[in-house]
């Protein structure tokens, strides 16, 4: 009898320890997204044509109707924060969302603390200059220039000598957009913005008169999925993703929300 009691007992004991290591451990995501019915985006609305502001103040773009369609394969809804591109990384690892979906270049530093989905669109960066200039032709020019960029966006890393080696910058003038890094340019404030392919076409494209692109491309990037680390919502979120770059519906997306601008 004492035997069987004592059994019982290291039973119940070995049960408690389970459950209080359970109740530690992390929640998986794919649990966390069903139980709050919902998949949290987190993006910076400030990078036509992959998330903008519409009419209302709502968050649209290629990359909202991606995690759209991902969330309705979840059986959830979506719902977008709007941050600071600079602050996205970390709010993804420290759970304040369940993706991060910016046009995000996967990068090793980024790596060290997220996954990536697969990517989905091949970026790069490109110089915005007055439309009058003739001197700012390639990496070479950027010497002893002040350029703007949207701070902690690969742009950045390269007007900073992080990306690609140092090409002896003036000085980096870092805005929370490529816009304002744009008007800066226009007011003078800087020689050049250095931003990705697409925002940065539309931009010159809404200022043609005061702005030209650079024709040559700086870098070559890939945008992928952002999801923390050892995600469980990789699956799911690859597969619809892969099918949406293989039905050309991501190609389309960027074609409906170029065009709106
Ligand atoms: N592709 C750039 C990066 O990942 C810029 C992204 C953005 O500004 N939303 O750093």
């Amino acid at each position: 009898m004492k035997k069987f009691v004592r059994i019982i007992s290291l039973v119940t004991v070995l049960a408690l320890a389970c459950m209080i290591f359970a109740s530690c451990g992390k929640k998986s995501d794919l649990a966390s997204v069903e139980e709050e019915g919902k998949l949290i985006m987190l993006t910076n609305a400030a990078f036509p044509p992959f998330e903008y502001l519409g009419e209302n103040g709502e968050t649209i773009g290629v990359d909202v109707e991606i995690a759209q369609k991902i969330a309705e394969r979840l059986g959830v809804e979506l719902e977008v924060v709007d941050m600071d591109f600079n602050g996205i990384v970390a709010a993804l690892a420290s759970g304040k969302g369940h993706i991060a979906a910016a046009g995000m270049t996967v990068s090793e530093e980024r790596l060290k603390s997220v996954d990536f989905s697969v990517n989905y669109v091949t970026s790069a960066q490109y110089m915005i200059v007055p439309a009058d200039n003739t001197t700012i032709l390639t990496s070479a020019d950027l010497k002893d220039k002040v350029v703007g960029v949207q701070e902690g966006t690969t742009g950045d890393l390269y007007a900073s000598g992080e990306w690609d080696g140092d090409f002896g910058v003036k000085q980096v003038l870092r805005f929370s957009n490529a816009v304002e890094a744009s008007t800066a340019l226009m007011n003078g404030k800087c020689d050049l913005v250095i931003v990705d392919e697409l925002p940065a076409k539309l931009i010159v494209a809404q200022n043609e008169s005061v702005l030209k692109l650079v024709d040559t491309p700086l870098t070559l990037e890939d945008y992928a999925i952002a999801m923390r680390k050892g995600s469980d919502l990789s699956k799911i979120i690859n597969e619809e993703l892969q099918k949406m770059i293989d039905d050309g519906t991501v190609e389309d997306l960027i074609l409906k929300h170029t065009a709106v601008q």
